[in-house]
């Protein structure tokens, strides 16, 4: 029988305060790095004016991690950002397009909408990527038609120009590959929760109806789903004890009936159908009859059961309906044979088992 793992349930929230800042560090310190590279770069072929601008992006990278500090995540963005479009763009007028530092722009695309994604998540909405992409696109239209008119400032080798735009496109090519992978897997991590969290209750911690519906074929013991049965269980005037102890009471007593149904199940696969019916599939032990007695006995224990909720103590008990599984049923129909089973037992009296 399938095996539930439910340890998500108790998994930190994947998007948290702490990630964003450690990706906001690791982003900064990244960037520090490139323009301590790019800094001796710069000293080594004489690029003065590089160098004093390269200094400027230094500070700057350095003032980033006190806003990244006071938590000023849309300056610290917007900094990074215009710090970075004008860097590249100034650096390709003054070297030339040959060095291939426009690239840097395809590689500030990918890191908006990693930053929008992040944002969104974070539950903010302060990167507007349509913006700075604009923005990028114009920097690098400007860039290229630039040397329509002029010429490069510096003039540096051709040989050096050729390992330069080598360089630029392997840093870039390091951006999007890292970011991109970076943001699959967080996409990949949130879908994965997000559709256990859509398959169990959060009341009970049971698995729901879609789990159920999704996972049917494979909770069979046998390929055919021969000798499963099915019980639906329903709490009898439920809505009474809403209305006496209040609805808080009324969780309490689903959580507590959630934890006898699964003690008392021995192995079968519990959940929680709607509301406050509950699901037991199994495999039949020896016979259905000798199956009937174990599951009767599980609504014997629900009803000799205390529940005990603030100063109240009271008695609750269970109605089942229960049905064999028949070859080609689908789980919509064998449940609704098994309801009218269950239906049957509180037309009658309720506090049974119909088989
Ligand atoms: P019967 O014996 O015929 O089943 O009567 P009942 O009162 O149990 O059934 P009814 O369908 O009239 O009421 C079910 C109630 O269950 C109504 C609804 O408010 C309550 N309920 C459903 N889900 C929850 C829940 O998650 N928490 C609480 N506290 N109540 C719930
Ligand atoms: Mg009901
Ligand atoms: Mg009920």
């Amino acid at each position: 029988m399938l095996k539930i793992n439910k340890n998500f349930l108790k998994s930190e929230e994947i998007f948290s305060d702490e990630i964003a800042y450690i990706a906001s560090y690791i982003i900064n310190t990244l960037f520090l790095i490139l323009h301590i590279f790019l800094e001796i770069y710069y000293v080594v072929i004489a690029a003065n004016w590089m160098v004093k601008l390269n200094i400027i992006s230094l500070i700057l990278g350095i003032l980033n991690f006190c806003l990244i500090k006071c938590e000023k995540t849309k300056l610290f963005v917007n900094v990074l950002f215009y710090e970075v479009m004008i860097h590249v763009t100034i650096a390709t007028l003054c070297f030339g397009w040959d060095c291939g530092f426009q690239d840097f722009h395809i590689a500030i695309i990918v890191l908006v909408f990693f930053g929008n994604y992040f944002s969104q998540k974070m539950g903010h909405n302060d990167v507007h990527p349509l913006k700075f992409c604009v923005l990028d696109i114009i920097a690098y239209i400007f860039s290229f038609l630039w040397f329509n008119w002029f010429e490069e400032i510096y003039s540096i080798s051709s040989r050096l120009q050729k390992y330069t735009q080598l360089l630029s496109a392997f840093v870039v090519f390091f951006i999007v590959i890292v970011f991109m992978w970076i943001l699959t897997q967080f996409t990949v991590r949130v879908e994965e929760a997000m559709n256990k969290k859509a398959q169990f209750d959060e009341l009970t911690q049971l698995p729901n109806r879609y789990y159920l519906m999704a996972h049917f074929k494979q909770l069979m013991t046998k390929d055919n789903g021969q000798d499963n049965y099915l019980a639906i269980m329903d709490i009898d005037d439920f809505k009474k004890v809403n209305d006496t102890y209040g609805h808080n009471c009324g969780d309490y007593v689903l959580k507590e009936i959630a934890c006898l149904i699964t003690k008392y199940s021995k192995g079968g696969f519990v959940c929680r159908w709607g509301g406050e019916e509950f699901i037991i599939l199994g495999s039949v032990e020896i016979d259905m009859k000798n199956q009937c007695r174990i599951l009767n006995d599980i609504r014997k224990f629900v009803g000799n059961h205390d529940f005990k909720y603030e100063e109240y103590k009271f008695n609750i008990t269970i109605t089942m309906g229960v049905a064999v599984y028949e070859q080609g049923q689908s789980v919509e129909e064998w449940v609704n044979v098994a309801d009218k089973k269950l239906y049957a037992g509180k037309y009658s009296g309720k506090n049974k088992l119909v088989f």
